[in-house]
């Protein structure tokens, strides 16, 4: 059996979303800055892309900016709200212990360039509350970064509460939503969100675009200069297939969203159900606040990579932590943030379904992956230690 439980990594381009593609190759390729009819025809497919997405997220199609992905989106997204900031000598920024590195790593830039960034401690099952939100935002408070849902963990987070949160105090409210978009429903303006991230390979688009949509009255500063494509604030010729595609993924995706989510879901609860039988297991993030398509498991006295490998020779592409920590010795900071210690973080699976994957392949891996666990555990010298009584069990 070859089984893809991965899509949180990526998706497998729709066939939506390659037709939709096709036309922008060879045949209408001019560019849409051009002023001929085949750029027109070009500007022409841009624009009822941005409308489409504007459509999906509740918003107006000049609140969206197309960007290369979800990491692009959420740098300028978070630099924006920090530039805005710093003209009022605001300076403080709230987000959470386990975003994703799209955010973390470009909040580390601005701590250097004198911002203060306090990350909200994440409850074990992978929550935060509003009211820790409203306890954090002070005065000088300019931008509150929380993600729609986790990557890793799968946890849903409660957006529409924190929004009405950063609006009663007046503070700017950005939302990672790369694991939510096409996934979970989504309207901007009744969640109060200002600006948000998506990205299209993670709901069965193309690789390397993505979207920000960015609420009227915030002032975007440029992370990219050059031409004035994107209202000025995204220069470079617009990737039309890839932004097309996306469109047509994103509205597919929305027009089947509950289906999708009751025949993921059952999917989900299968593994979930199957996996907990595992002796000294543990599943990551909340069992009911939780994306359709995610399972996470910790099982204690391995290590994720090997188990990895040996499922991936079973022909189950899976992953541990995220895809960015993967090939780094580091434990996940997510598992980490949930107060799973080093020994058991590093023994974590996380399988990520669509609505392409089957119950026979959820059988398969239930069925696998506790043998996999055994055969690790019984070379693991940790192992050992745990079942000798050298070392307690954690889990
Ligand atoms: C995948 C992902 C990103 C990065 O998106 P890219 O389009 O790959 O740059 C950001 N945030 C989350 C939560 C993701 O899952």
């Amino acid at each position: 059996m070859n089984i893809y439980a991965d899509n949180a990594a990526t998706t497998r381009m729709s066939d939506v979303a390659v037709q939709a593609m096709m036309p922008y190759l060879q045949g209408i390729y001019g560019n849409p800055s051009s002023l001929h009819t085949a750029g027109q025809e070009a500007a022409e497919a841009l624009a009822a892309a941005r409308q489409t997405v504007a459509d999906c997220l509740g918003c107006i199609p000049k609140e969206i900016i197309f960007t290369s992905g979800g990491s692009e989106a959420d740098n300028q997204a978070i630099v924006s709200a920090a530039v805005m900031g710093a003209r009022r000598n605001k300076k403080h920024i709230i987000s959470t212990a386990f975003e994703h590195h799209a955010v973390l790593h470009t909040l580390k830039k601005l701590e250097k360039e004198g911002y203060e960034v306090e990350l909200l401690p994440v409850g074990s099952k992978g929550n935060i509350t509003a009211q820790q939100v409203a306890d954090a935002i002070r005065p000088d408070t300019c931008l509150v970064t929380v993600m729609y849902a986790n990557n890793e963990i799968g946890s849903v987070l409660p957006i529409a509460e924190i929004g009405a949160v950063c609006k009663e105090k007046g503070v700017i409210f950005h939302t990672d939503a790369v694991q939510a978009a096409g996934h979970l429903h989504i309207n901007v303006k009744e969640q109060n969100i200002d600006m948000l991230s998506l990205s299209a390979h993670k709901f069965h688009g193309p690789k390397g675009v993505g979207a920000l949509y960015v609420r009227s009255g915030i002032a975007l500063t440029n992370i990219i200069e050059g031409g004035a494509q994107e209202r000025g604030k995204r220069a470079g010729t617009e990737n039309i297939p890839g932004i097309v595609s996306m469109a047509a993924a994103l509205k597919d995706a929305c027009e089947h969203i509950d289906e999708n989510a009751v025949k993921v879901s059952a999917l989900r609860d299968r593994l979930i159900e199957g996996l907990s039988k595992v002796s000294h297991s543990a599943l990551n993030g909340d069992p009911d606040s939780r994306l359709p398509g995610n399972v996470s498991f910790c099982f204690e006295g391995i290590e994720g990579e090997s188990l990895l490998l040996l499922l991936d020779m079973k022909g189950i592409c899976a992953s541990s932590g995220s895809a960015c920590t993967s090939g780094s010795l580091d434990p996940s900071h997510v598992l980490l943030a949930i107060g799973r210690p080093h020994e058991v973080a590093h023994g974590s699976l996380r399988l990520s379904l669509c609505e392409s994957n089957t119950m026979e392949e959820m059988d398969y891996i239930v069925e696998e992956v506790p043998k996999v666990v055994d055969y690790l555990r019984n070379m693991s010298p940790m192992w050992k230690d745990l079942v000798n009584g050298r070392k307690p069990f954690i889990l």
